[in-house]
């Protein structure tokens, strides 16, 4: 029993040891850090250590949540981040096939790069294949979205897209190996240009006002400056406004001579536009009446009738509305520079501001006015 009482005593006295001794140890770091504190070097180093504190965690944290990223396309469509509601990107879609009249379903970003394969050269700059990745994305994209609510086009209705030039030409990788040759498809100028071009935009699109562009048109060159579209086509619309485009020096068709007799003129005047009264046709009576703001013609006056440039353009397959006439000796020249309709982005003109160092953000700005990717 005393031995018992003993013990107890002992351990108690032992507990209130140490407690005092660790007492003392705390009291003492107190001391020390307090007059370590003290020191005007430590608090400054302290101070520091916080701020950095803030300015490397919180802060960077924040602007990643409040502003966009620079460029989303390098982490795909789930990181972008808009003000508006942005368009939902199917990941496959169904193309008609006018050559073998069948539809084949496709990834959509694998039919993007289909299309910009075959509707620029991959020896463009990057920056120029770029911008052209976006505006076939965005156009495929448009008219994907208007096949939902309205139906697939009257001339393919088994698909919202064809590969012609009526929608946008398409070529699978199959087509391209037996087009352009299996080098073409390793060279890294050629199909891996192509890629590298489509997968550094991947899911990007052209908006307006917060709204997905819905004609991304495009044409080859347009001998210095873009149309209106309201000039070319019939309505207006306020992104495909002209511009001037002033680096297509290495486009083809410029300053392109196309003569014929003044009877041959008629005659396929004639032919293509049946219903017009001409009259008698002779170099007395063929003028040019007026011009569109991008300098192609709009009116001519032929014999007794009044036409359109671009029925001209059409009836003697010429590159472009943009064309000067000089008639003598019985013969008329048509002078024309630039190819195709002339609205929206020139890929000449792209190319040449992409070798000019713009980007393809620039180039795509230039030629829709008032868009932004996203
Ligand atoms: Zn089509």
């Amino acid at each position: 029993m005393y031995r018992r009482k003993h013990l107890r005593r002992t351990y108690r006295k032992n507990t209130r040891r140490t407690l005092r001794k660790t007492n003392t140890l705390f009291r003492e770091i107190l001391f020390f850090l307090q007059r370590l504190l003290r020191r005007p070097f430590v608090k400054t180093v302290l101070l520091i250590f916080v701020i950095l504190t803030i300015l490397l965690v919180p802060v960077p944290w924040l602007i990643t949540k409040i502003t966009p990223s620079a460029d989303p396309g390098h982490f795909g469509k789930s990181s972008r981040t808009a003000p508006f509601a942005l368009a939902e990107i199917p990941k496959k879609v169904t193309v008609w096939r006018t050559a073998s009249h069948k539809t084949e379903t496709v990834d959509f970003e694998d039919y993007v790069k289909g299309v910009v394969s075959s509707e620029m050269p991959s020896s463009f700059p990057l920056e120029a294949l770029k911008a052209q990745s976006v505006a076939a994305r965005t156009y495929s994209l448009g008219k994907i979205q208007k096949s939902e609510t309205g139906g697939n086009p009257k001339s393919h209705p088994e698909a919202p897209v064809c590969d012609s030039t009526h929608c946008q030409v398409y070529q699978n990788p199959s087509d391209l190996k037996s087009i352009k040759g299996s080098s073409w498809m390793e060279d890294k100028d050629g199909w891996k240009k192509i890629c590298k071009a489509a997968d550094a935009t991947c899911g990007q699109l052209l908006y307006y006002r917060g709204e997905l562009v819905q004609q991304a048109l495009f044409h080859s060159s347009s001998g210095g400056k873009t149309e209106n579209c309201q000039d070319v086509f019939a309505a207006s619309v306020p992104y495909l406004v002209s511009v001037d485009s002033p680096y297509e020096d290495e486009a083809t068709h410029q300053n392109e001579q196309h003569t014929f007799t003044v009877e041959n003129f008629a005659k396929k005047i004639r032919a293509y536009c049946p219903k017009i009264a001409f009259g008698d046709i002779k170099s007395s009576n063929i003028k040019i009446i007026s011009r569109s703001t991008g300098g192609n013609v709009e009116k001519m006056q032929i014999g007794n009738g009044l036409i359109e440039g671009r029925t001209v353009r059409e009836a003697l397959e010429l590159p472009s509305t943009n064309f000067t006439i000089k008639i003598s000796a019985g013969k008329i020249t048509f002078t024309s520079s630039g190819s195709g309709h002339g609205v929206g982005m020139s890929q000449y003109g792209a190319s040449g501001m992409a070798k000019k160092g713009y980007d393809y953000k620039d180039i795509l700005a230039h030629y829709y006015q008032g868009t932004e990717v996203w």
